[in-house]
């Protein structure tokens, strides 16, 4: 019986496909140590820098002193406190929506929310290019799951007309697609959405506190704020903290509390993380965070036209996520190790996270990368690419 995991693994192997932790010693600066060397970071979903930033730290050690270490249970048993209801009244705030519940993490929300709204009879239209939290929250919620293709509105308009759904239909989507940087088209997909009376929800894990003037996401960029039925969000990339929230009116939100197996059934988020999660968010509303997302926008459009120059594809890239695509596996993971040995940690993406033969390095930008870390960055890069003939 064991031999079918030892199999199985070889056969990873064998394919590229096997997949290993590197240890990062230290907090999540835009300088690590892995192995006892100092590298550049360059795969951190930190991207305002915030995930040690002092006030951060500083509310969360203040909660642990004033509310212990852990909730105790969950939201619905004993597990309620007072900082879960401020961050939720803040992201209601900043969402300007009627509510918002808080979920352990990004991947607990995305199951949860969707297993809630939707059901048999139902049908989830979702961006082939969604995280795959978003598609086993489908697979739970036992809806019909059509995948569009991704980021095609006439495609999925086809789909939407289609006149056997008894039940609702949902549109969700990425705000910003995790692994190829692009943005979903929030203005078309809120005029389908209202032409078909469906429900659209988006998931701006890698939007929240980034996108927008004043940080409050991908909507706020596009000017839909108010067509979004259902806002997802983390707090565990850009606002350096951990955990993540849905945002909705008041009666969603009420039902998500009532439906969501991942909020019921799950002990409630520690007061550290909520803490922490409110410091982000004072620093995502004041001029910092303003200062911080003008950097972060500007560092990642000069990111990309180095790599253009030198030759490199990135993709439909518009954000700070920024792939560089390579194709075949083996030579990806080639490129991530040669360029950790020259003082870069970046990582290579792999099938099932993206297609076979769209490998690619996904390099991620943070605010507090300074111009010189990210000129040695390009050097480096262009240097392997060049060794491995993914450049002339
Ligand atoms: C990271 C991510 C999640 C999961 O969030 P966690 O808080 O890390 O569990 C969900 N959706 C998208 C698009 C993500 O990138």
């Amino acid at each position: 019986m064991t031999d079918y995991f030892e199999n199985e693994l070889a056969s990873l192997r064998e394919a590229g496909l096997y997949r290993q932790m590197r240890l990062v010693e230290g907090s999540q600066g835009s300088r690590v140590r892995i192995g006892g060397r100092e590298v550049l970071l360059l795969c951190s979903n930190n991207y305002l820098g915030l995930a040690d930033h002092l006030a951060l730290k500083k509310a969360a050690i203040e909660a642990i002193e004033l509310f212990g270490v852990s909730s105790g249970a969950s939201r619905l048993v004993s597990g309620n406190m007072e900082l879960h209801e401020e961050l939720e009244h803040r992201i209601a705030r900043l969402k300007g929506t009627g509510g918002a519940v808080v979920f352990n993490s990004g991947y607990a929300a995305n199951t949860g929310i969707l297993q809630a709204l939707a059901g048999r009879g139902d049908v989830i239209f979702s961006d082939r290019l969604n995280h795959a939290s978003i598609v086993d929250g489908a697979i739970l919620s036992r809806a019909e799951l059509v995948r569009y293709p991704h980021n095609d509105m006439a495609a999925l308009r086809r789909l939407l007309e289609r006149a056997d759904v008894k039940g609702r239909r949902l549109i969700v989507t990425d705000g910003v697609f995790s692994m190829d940087g692009d943005l979903a088209q929030l203005k078309e997909l809120a005029a389908l959405k209202r032409e078909f009376g469906a429900l659209l929800m988006v998931d701006d894990a890698h939007g929240t506190g980034v996108l927008g003037a004043d940080g409050r996401g991908s909507a706020e960029l596009h000017d839909v704020m108010a067509d979004i039925d259902i806002h997802m969000g983390t707090f565990g990339k850009a606002l350096g903290s951990f955990g993540a929230y849905a945002a909705a009116s008041a009666d969603i939100i009420d039902y998500l509390r009532n439906k969501a197996r991942s909020f019921i059934f799950s002990t409630s988020l520690p007061p550290a993380v909520l803490a922490a999660s409110l410091a982000a968010l004072d620093v995502v509303e004041s001029d910092e965070g303003k200062q911080l997302r003008e950097r972060l926008t500007e560092s990642a459009a000069r990111f990309r036209a180095s790599l253009h120059a030198a030759g490199f594809d990135t993709m439909t890239s518009d954000s700070q996520i920024v792939p560089v695509f390579v194709g075949p596996a083996e030579k990806t993971m080639e490129f991530s190790r040669l360029l950790l040995d020259d003082g870069i940690f970046v990582q290579g993406i792999r099938p099932p996270t993206v297609p076979a033969g769209s490998c690619r390095l996904r390099c991620t930008l943070m605010a507090t990368h300074t111009d010189h870390d990210l000129e040695e960055a390009v050097a480096a890069i262009t240097r392997v690419g060049a060794r491995l003939k993914v450049i002339r």
